[in-house]
């Protein structure tokens, strides 16, 4: 049984937020904008759920800061 429609994700060698070539220093990601579009797509997707038990904000904001600290305007 053929088993290579599965990829890894760890084989994976462009950004899947944007398709440009990986960059080793955010993987894997192309660049720390794409890292952060993708965090947020997760968090937003966490909210999504969270909100239909209890709200999480604090975790979301924590996770905001230690991400990297940039400002969100
Ligand atoms: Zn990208």
């Amino acid at each position: 049984m053929p088993t290579a429609a599965v990829k890894p994700l760890g084989k994976r060698r462009s950004c899947p937020i944007c398709g440009k070539p990986i960059a080793a220093a955010h993987r894997p990601f192309c660049s720390g904008r794409c890292a952060d579009v993708d965090l947020s797509r997760w968090l937003g997707g966490r909210y999504r759920i969270a909100t239909e038990e209890e709200p999480d904000i604090e975790d979301l904001a924590e996770a905001l800061r230690a991400e990297g600290g940039q400002e969100f305007d």
